[in-house]
């Protein structure tokens, strides 16, 4: 397997507490990896590196072979990432469209495209995202700000800004949070709909299991900082250090 994303012994230490102890995680083009573990493991860091919201204090991080730390955080979104966050960002005084249009902005006019399609950018920038806030159910909530939607409605909001996005590498950060078992259920569905429809790589941290277990084929499970097993699906389920650091996950 050539690895589209490729961590190696990526470390963070915060004074005292290492929260990554020279974790590593490889994740192929279309691969869908679940990544697990109590809380305070790490989950969250390793995004934070990823995105390059946070530099490592040691470790690499590859994105098609390109060294992510070495890019402006800014720029990482452009080489085809996005991620959410455990604790959705939404923008409150935008409705839900706007906030899913920033998420697809590089299909507004943008440089020589700014140029082509200047009357018209704005009005693809909306088709695009009315298509993905239907996928998402959303559409009927479009014009609604996104202040004061329930926290679930909010999750589903921020997960579409990031497909909107239409990212080769796609990070989920709890996803689940918060939702009901059905809406969980229907939103791993419809994340592994996207995936299949779209051949993105996923990688999502969460603790409802039955989500990771009916959505990713890896598993890869941290507890305070070390990676304590990765695998497939079928098996990491099954490892003894997964179940006593999961809680009987
Ligand atoms: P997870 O997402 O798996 O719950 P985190 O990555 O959020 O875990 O945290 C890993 C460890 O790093 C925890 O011990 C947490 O308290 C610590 N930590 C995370 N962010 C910070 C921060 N900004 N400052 C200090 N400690 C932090
Ligand atoms: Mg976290």
């Amino acid at each position: 397997m050539v690895p589209m994303l490729e961590i190696g012994r990526l470390t963070v230490r915060f004074g005292g507490v290492t929260a990554l102890d020279a974790v590593g995680l490889l994740a192929g083009p279309g691969e869908v990896v679940g990544l697990i573990g109590p809380n305070g493991a790490g989950k969250s860091t390793l995004f934070d590196c990823v995105t390059r919201r946070r530099v490592p204090d040691d470790g690499v991080v590859r994105f098609d072979g390109q060294d992510v730390l070495a890019q402006p955080p800014h720029l990482v979104a452009g080489c085809g990432i996005a991620r959410t966050f455990q604790h959705p960002t939404v923008f409150p005084g935008l409705s839900v469209r706007e906030n899913v249009m920033t998420g697809a902005h590089r299909f507004g006019a943008a440089g020589f495209w700014r140029a082509a399609f200047a009357r018209d950018g704005e009005r693809r920038l909306r088709a695009h995202a009315d298509r993905v806030l239907d996928l998402f159910g959303l559409l009927g909530l479009g014009d609604h700000p996104a202040d004061g939607l329930p926290y679930g409605v909010l999750k589903r909001v921020e997960i579409a800004r990031a497909v909107a996005a239409e990212p080769r590498l796609l990070l989920l950060d709890e996803p689940a949070g918060g939702l009901g078992p059905e809406e969980a259920m229907a939103l791993a569905g419809l994340i592994g709909e996207l995936h299949r429809a779209t051949g993105m790589t996923v990688v999502v941290v969460e603790h409802h299991m039955e989500f990771v277990l009916g959505l990713c084929e890896r598993i890869v499970c941290l507890d305070l900082g070390h990676k304590i097993a990765d695998g497939p699906t079928y098996v990491v389920r099954r490892d003894p250090a997964v179940i006593a650091a999961c809680l009987g996950a």
